[in-house]
């Protein structure tokens, strides 16, 4: 799209407060399903899946996840075998030193500090080694209420796309989502992105001619 036309389309379009009801009723109808990805049963499974999602896709994840949670199931399975263990049962998930010595280090915590479970605020799970502003909000937003707002890849891109920010670090658009978005979708609006901009808006190619969004989305193609 020429510059100039971008502009003025931005300037025609509601601004991103109007928009955001709309956006999400339409995206939560077109992607009815959108959930994580991730496979866990347990709080601690859960972590663990965030933290080994690090710069590799869900459906990784969950076949490296299938055998480890049936041989690591309490913080202590983890502790109690050497680190190449471990660091060959995460190996397929790649970066498998930092992710097995983040993992441990959250695992030990979790057994020295936290009684084995998983702690359910933001503040708390940020003190954990290894585990990042993302991983907390993932872990709590699935655990209990989201107390921000998962900024991701796509959910970074998207943002971008629809004009919701005009921020690139992830804590600054996180901002502005907490800011624009109301508290009831803070759980929900990240699915929703991601599943977008998997199916629709991709990186490279978005397909804007067959997107339920097109009409509220500045960068539109169509
Ligand atoms: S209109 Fe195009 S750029 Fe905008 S959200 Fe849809 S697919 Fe993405």
């Amino acid at each position: 799209m020429p510059r100039d036309y971008a502009v003025e389309v931005r300037r025609r379009l509601p601004a991103a407060k109007k928009r955001i009801e709309p956006l999400i009723e339409r995206l939560t109808a077109e992607h009815p399903d959108a959930k994580i990805a991730l496979s866990f049963s347990s709080d601690v499974e859960l972590l663990v899946a965030v933290m080994l999602s690090a710069q590799t896709t869900d459906v990784n994840v969950n076949r490296v996840t299938e055998r480890l949670f049936r041989k690591y199931r309490r913080p202590e399975d983890y502790l109690a075998v050497p680190v190449e263990e471990l660091e060959q049962d995460v190996f397929a998930t790649g970066f498998y030193h930092q992710k097995t010595r983040s993992i441990r280090g959250a695992m030990q915590a979790l057994a020295e500090e936290h009684e084995g479970r998983v702690p359910r605020s933001v503040e708390e799970l940020v003190s954990l080694p290894g585990v990042g502003r993302k991983t907390a909000n993932v872990v709590c937003a699935e655990l209990g209420e989201a107390q921000g707002i998962v900024v991701d890849t796509h959910v970074r891109r998207l943002a971008q796309r629809l004009a919701l920010t005009r921020e690139g670090d992830p804590v600054k658009i996180e901002r502005d989502l907490m800011r624009l978005v109301p508290r009831e979708h803070w759980r929900l609006l990240p699915h929703l992105l991601i599943w977008h901009g998997r199916r629709v808006c991709d990186a490279r190619r978005p397909a804007c001619d067959r997107c339920v969004v097109a009409d509220l989305c500045p960068s539109s193609r169509a």
